[in-house]
């Protein structure tokens, strides 16, 4: 019988820590279940000398086959986010608290599932080295599971969304929603005014970007 992962992704991690030795180990992560019906695994993606580091919950279906981070429909509502609060694609880290797709299948859709708190914590190692060796002047994070793996489960997204938060984990932390969540507007007015409230949240951390 196979043996069962650890749901720790510590004995993975490689003895070099760039993002180059980080990001192959990770392809070979077998630190929890959720490797087994997984394209890939879909790492973070950008310069270590990005000044923002932004982290989403997990890929998506598109990641998932890509390998790459916000690809998909919830990747084009990061981008405009992004240029809208003037944050240059290129001074941005992209990232996820799981780095393997978590669905169940329904029919020939495959339909994401929310990361358990077993799933987030077995894969939090690979985050804590991209923070460590990206070291970004400001840390965003993208809705609810991002926000709650780092600043604790009792952190409320629409409570303190577009707020400069008291952390360690960078010199400028904000949360906002996930991308994703104006994709899932009723309508375009409500598209339009969540994607209008995402920039502004992000024009927060451009502003204090500016003032460091
Ligand atoms: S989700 Fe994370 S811990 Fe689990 S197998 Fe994938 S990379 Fe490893």
């Amino acid at each position: 019988m196979a043996e069962p992962e650890p749901n720790d992704a510590t004995p993975f991690l490689p003895e070099r820590r760039s993002l180059k030795a980080l990001r192959e180990a990770a392809a070979g992560c077998r630190g929890c279940h959720l490797w087994r019906g997984a394209t890939q695994t879909v790492f973070g993606e950008g310069r270590k000398a990005a000044r923002v580091m932004l982290v989403g919950e997990q890929p998506g279906d598109k990641e998932d086959r890509a390998g790459e981070p916000f690809v998909g429909p919830a990747g084009r509502e990061l981008d405009r986010g992004l240029e809208a609060a003037g944050i240059e694609r290129a001074d941005a880290y992209v990232t996820n608290v799981v780095k393997h797709f978590k669905f169940e299948e329904r029919g020939r859709r495959r339909i994401h599932q929310t990361p358990k708190r077993f799933e987030i914590d077995a894969c939090t190692p690979w985050l804590e080295e991209e923070l460590k060796v990206v070291r970004p002047g400001a840390l965003v994070l993208l809705g609810a599971t991002a926000a709650k793996a780092l600043l604790g489960s009792s952190f409320r997204v629409t409570h303190h969304r577009g707020e400069l938060l008291d952390s360690e984990l960078a010199p400028i932390v904000a949360a906002t929603i996930h991308p994703s969540a104006i994709l899932r507007g009723p309508d375009e007015a409500t598209r339009a005014e969540e994607r209008e409230a995402f920039a502004e949240d992000l024009r927060v951390v451009a502003k204090a970007l500016a003032r460091a």
